[in-house]
């Protein structure tokens, strides 16, 4: 598990988060006030790191969802149900959100990296 050094963008004091939680909005665990995770030291494992909000786009962007999808389905063995609001991964053994696959795929660095390359092909 890779940790970073973020910094709260209301009381600028420093802390550890957890790589995969880069760019989502938490309550800042010194000073409790909302606050985007923002890095100013990047571990190791961030190194390929695509943010959450990033990784969102590629799901719901339809010219990038129709190569990310298929690909996230092939890794998971699951199903995508999009109910027009709210997406779902559907696996023999439940179901899980966005977030869940995020994580489960910022937390294991050959998902990632493939993640990562197939984004950057996209952004070209
Ligand atoms: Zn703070």
């Amino acid at each position: 598990m890779g940790e970073i050094t973020a910094k709260c963008q209301v009381c600028s004091k420093k802390y550890k988060m957890e790589h995969y939680k880069i760019g989502l909005t938490i309550n800042c665990p010194i000073c409790n006030n909302l606050t985007e995770v923002v890095v100013v030291k990047y571990s190791s494992n961030s190194r390929y790191q695509i943010t959450y909000k990033q990784f969102s786009n590629l799901l719901f962007y339809e010219p990038h969802s129709k190569v990310i999808l298929p690909i996230i389905k092939k890794w998971f063995n699951c199903e995508a149900i999009f109910n027009g609001k709210v997406m779902v991964f559907k696996t023999g053994t439940g179901e899980f959100s966005v977030e869940n696959i995020h994580k489960e795929i910022q937390c294991n660095p050959r998902l990632q990296y493939d993640l990562y390359q197939e984004a950057m092909t996209l952004w070209r």
